[in-house]
């Protein structure tokens, strides 16, 4: 049986205040039925790690380097991670395929990275608007989905998050049919690649504009097993409702 997972992506929002976020999660979730990661940005990692020392809420990144170590000035490595205090890292996030240029390949070499480091990757992957309205997203899924795992993928150290990019931040939701299609989907072509078994382990977070107000209908819909939010995860009181929702 797969367990639930809320994640959260600050993105690039907190300073030191806001570790108070992550000391009043902790305090409210001592026993959780469901597993809780929160992703700040790096520089709050390991202060969050060790508030959560003694709790089972994971700390993970938002990226890491696709090398151990080097001359990559700025960049972060997914043994430096580890060392820190992360458990997990979000890879392939919409933003940094945008920003950086990322593609699906990159990504999974940097999740090879982190498995070697024994971070659990959290893969993302989405299509545009353009993409969705041009009835292009299955396709767009598949070929991400694809290229983005490396092989030596499981359910233990890999989590897939869809993330359309036209709901990030935006408001907007796909149906839940829509999200249900998708989710579908992704279970059945990681059934195709690892086998109907292994498949069934990967744990399939929906992200974009997940709210507390929306949060149980998305976690009721077929595939669904937690969700990746952004804004909503950055204050504890709209995370504790998500996370509940989830249990
Ligand atoms: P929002 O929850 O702010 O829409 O962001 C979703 C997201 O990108 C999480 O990675």
């Amino acid at each position: 049986m797969r367990r639930k997972l809320a994640a959260g992506n600050w993105k690039m929002n907190g300073t030191a205040s806001s570790l108070a976020e992550v000391q009043a999660l902790v305090s409210l979730h001592c026993a959780p039925s469901v597993d809780i990661l929160i992703c700040p940005p790096a520089t709050l990692i390991a202060q969050a790690a060790g508030l959560c020392a003694n709790s089972p809420i994971m700390i993970g990144a938002q990226d890491c380097h696709a090398a151990a170590s080097g001359a990559h000035t700025g960049d972060i490595s997914a043994p430096m991670l580890a060392d820190t205090g992360a458990g997990a890292v979000i890879l392939g996030h919409s933003e940094r395929r945008e920003n950086h240029n990322e593609t699906s390949d990159l990504v999974a070499q940097k999740a090879v990275a982190a498995h070697a480091a024994g971070l659990i990757a959290v893969v993302c992957l989405g299509e545009s608007l353009a993409q969705r309205e041009g009835a292009q997203t299955l396709d767009v899924i598949a070929e991400q989905l694809a290229a983005s795992l490396p092989d030596g993928t499981t359910g233990a150290n890999t989590v897939i998050a869809y993330e359309p990019i036209w709901a990030i931040g935006t408001g907007l939701t796909p149906s839940l049919a829509q999200i249900g299609e998708v989710h579908d989907f992704i279970r059945s072509r990681l059934s195709e690649r690892f086998g109907v078994q292994a498949a069934e382990d990967f744990r399939l977070l929906y992200g974009g504009s997940v709210k507390p107000e929306n949060a149980a209908e998305i976690f009721a819909t077929s595939n669904v097993d937690g969700a990746l939010v952004g804004g909503a995860s950055l204050k504890s009181e709209d995370f504790s409702p998500i996370i509940r929702a989830l249990e």
